[in-house]
């Protein structure tokens, strides 16, 4: 079947990938699905993203539907702002960490999580086989600018932490806004817990000259180093629409999502035994061990923030995480929200009275290493197929939730899975060791390699 939506949501690149014209007629779609609703639309800062909304909404409203516009936000702030505006849907017009020239459109429900795999593949049916309801010229709908989105979305952080008890340990933090939306909020919800905020990369920019969108360990040098220049007590990065959020402790050292994401885990665990935490198959084995020794749960799923939110919706569940930093809690939002994630790391070292090394030296240790192989999605089945065959009787047991992973003896494991996004298989290895882990890696990128070569040609 054709597809519209990859892992998380519309992306492409204007003009090549997407047009104005798809967009339109997705707006179209949409529209249909929502059988002319009222839709809440937002967006990022990027160059396409107001060409984007526009074309989307145009079709929106032909295709009936009311739209509120709540202008440039974070993803979080509009998927905040669904339930106050009692509204049928909502549409935010992000690409998130991808490069400047990426467009994305993300549909979310009326209580802002993102639609599900089975509601993707109605809107696509309609697209594809254009089976539109337009309405009648006199019953077209109307744009209705909204205000208040951000400050009803700051005030909600907020309620969620102990703001005094931040307040009194006067951080001092340096934010890396990545020239993105989340400048609209997060200095924000720092300086209401009493933060002494600095900033870089503060004004939003959709050529994202400080930095590339993706808040990766070799993109936050400059926030690593105004770290101890400031001598602040953490730095905290952002991607391009604010939805994840990723720390740098008080010596200047990044340290991945899985282990903040552990680090909250511990805290919420540790108030609620039996908290359950969903993240997918390739987050650290770290949130396994926190779930342990605190008498939580961890259910695994498929990469992407979809299904994390959608099985923590069935299952009621407290918590969600990925290790790319987004952080999804439940008594706030069930989806990924960068700055609800921020103010729950102050709340945890203002509660713990620790620094944030400290903090995450509780932790135990594990090394990942990630490797990709491009190959062509006409082939992709079936090299999953070809490496199930390779790998069968190996190591101590095989998990098929996405992709394959393989466990071996001594808490190692490898993860073989193709991309949702682009045109390659992503492998990653964990290990107590870093050696460990990179000879599997190694191992697993030659035996994916072999196989796509073998079907090459
Ligand atoms: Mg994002």
């Amino acid at each position: 079947m054709r597809k519209l939506f990859g892992t998380n949501g519309v992306r492409g690149i204007l003009n090549k990938s997407i047009t104005v014209e798809t967009l339109v007629k997705l707006g179209y779609a949409i529209g249909t699905y929502f059988e002319g609703g009222k839709i809440l639309v937002g967006m990022d800062g990027r160059i396409g993203s107001p060409i984007a909304r526009d074309a989307t909404v145009s079709g929106l409203l032909v295709a009936g539907c009311e739209v509120l516009d709540a202008g440039l936000a974070p993803t979080p702030v509009i998927q905040h702002d669904a339930r106050f505006n009692a509204v049928n849907g909502c549409i935010i017009f992000t690409a998130s960490h991808n490069p400047p020239e990426y467009i994305g459109v993300k549909v979310c429900g009326p209580d802002g999580v993102e639609i599900s795999r089975e509601e993707e593949e109605r809107i696509e049916t309609i697209f594809f086989e254009g089976n539109y309801k337009l309405a009648e010229w006199s019953k077209v709908g109307k744009v209705r600018s909204i205000t208040g989105s951000i400050e009803r979305y700051i005030e909600a952080v907020v309620r969620h932490v102990d703001r005094d008890l931040i307040a009194r340990h006067k951080y001092r933090v340096v934010v890396d806004l990545g020239n993105s939306v989340a400048a609209l909020t997060i200095p924000y919800i720092l300086k209401a817990l009493g933060c002494e905020v600095y900033t870089i990369n503060d004004y939003i920019d959709g050529m994202f000259p400080g930095r590339p969108p993706e808040p990766s360990e070799e993109n936050l040098g400059g926030l690593m180093k105004a770290v101890k220049i400031f001598d602040a007590d953490l730095g905290v990065a952002y991607d391009g629409d604010g939805d994840r959020a990723v720390f740098v402790d008080e010596n200047g050292v990044f340290h991945p999502g899985d282990r903040s994401l552990a680090l909250i885990e511990d805290y919420v665990m540790s108030l609620k035994p039996g908290t359950v935490l969903v993240t997918p198959v390739s987050t650290s084995q770290i949130v396994d061990d926190i779930a342990g020794k605190r008498g939580g749960k961890v259910v695994r799923v498929k990469v992407g923030s979809v299904d994390v939110s959608w099985t923590m919706k069935r299952m009621n569940a407290e918590l969600g995480g990925e290790e790319n930093g987004g952080v999804f809690y439940g008594p706030h939002q069930p989806v990924r929200d960068g700055g609800m994630t921020t103010a729950l790391i102050l709340h945890i070292l203002a509660v713990r009275e620790m620094n944030l090394s400290e903090a995450l030296s509780t932790l135990p240790i594990y090394h990942i290493v990630k490797r990709k192989v491009p190959c062509r999605e006409e082939v992709k089945y079936k090299v999953l197929s070809m490496l199930e065959e390779e790998v069968e009787g190996i190591g101590e047991r095989i998990e098929k939730i996405d992709g394959l992973k393989v466990w071996f003896k001594d808490r190692e494991w490898v993860l073989v899975r193709p991309s949702g996004t682009e045109s390659i298989y992503r492998i990653i290895a964990e290990a107590p060791s870093y050696e460990r882990a990179e000879k599997l890696a190694e191992e697993y990128t030659k035996l994916v390699t072999e196989i796509v070569e073998s079907l090459s040609s």
